[in-house]
Parts: C-alpha cells; sequence; structure tokens
C-alpha cells in the first residue's frame, strides 16, 4: 500500500536503496540499443571473444548475449558498431551489412560507390522494398 503522506527525504531513501550499484540488476542493466531500429535489449558482453565461450573468436567486436537456451555456452550476437558513425547497429540485415567491417545501412547508401556490385544491389534491393 502507498502512503501517500510519506515525507519527501523518506521517499529519496527508498529510491537510493533501490538503485544501489552492488545489486545485480544494476549489473545486468547495460543494454545494446540499435540506432536503426531501435531494437533493445541486455548484452552480457561487448568485445571479440566472449569470457564464457571456449575457443571462440567473433570476426568483429560485438555485442553478446549469453543464449537463454542453450546449455553449452552458447551466444547470441547482438550487434556492433558502424565503422563510419560509430553507431551501434543490430546484426539484422535491415540495418546493418558486414563487409569486411560492419557498416550501418545508412552509410552504405552514403557511401555506396565505395562498396563492391554485390553490397550495392543488396542496398538497392533494399531500398525498393
Ligand atoms: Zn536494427
Ligand atoms: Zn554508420
Amino acid at each position: 500500500m502507498l502512503d501517500s503522506k510519506q515525507n519527501p527525504l523518506s521517499c529519496m531513501f527508498n529510491v537510493k536503496k533501490m538503485i544501489s550499484p552492488l545489486s545485480d540488476e544494476v549489473k545486468m542493466s547495460k543494454e545494446f540499443i540499435c540506432s536503426s531500429c531501435n531494437f533493445k535489449t541486455k548484452y552480457h558482453y561487448f568485445g571479440k571473444k566472449p569470457p564464457f565461450v571456449k575457443s571462440f573468436m567473433m570476426m568483429e567486436e560485438a555485442y553478446i548475449m549469453k543464449d537463454p537456451f542453450s546449455s553449452e555456452g552458447g551466444i547470441i550476437p547482438l550487434g556492433s558498431h558502424c565503422t563510419i558513425c560509430g553507431k551501434s547497429v543490430c546484426l539484422s540485415q535491415e540495418c546493418s551489412i558486414f563487409y569486411t567491417r560492419r557498416f550501418c545501412v545508412h552509410c552504405v547508401k552514403e557511401n555506396i560507390s565505395e562498396f563492391p556490385p554485390e553490397i550495392q544491389t543488396e542496398v538497392v534491393k533494399k531500398k525498393n522494398k
């Protein structure tokens, strides 16, 4: 039950307790947000070599989430940073392309002539969708 007569100071105290930096919830609250589609989820690791998977190396630095449905320490790569604009983008084909490095679709379109024909047709296909 909420007590509306509660004094403001005790309210503040309660909030501070809730966001204590020692709680697990706060540790887990690192969030990945795709700047293109706004897909948002929690992630566990950012980098090339997730510590919870043995002998595994990503092609690029990526936001990685532990696969909750895998018992063998599977992972789900969520996204990475665009090489040009540095924004975080998810790995969906709608949002980014991997061509030696990660590029967001926006930057690919802006620099389309720098990319090989197969990437160009990929992006043109997206445009006409
Ligand atoms: Zn996205
Ligand atoms: Zn970009």
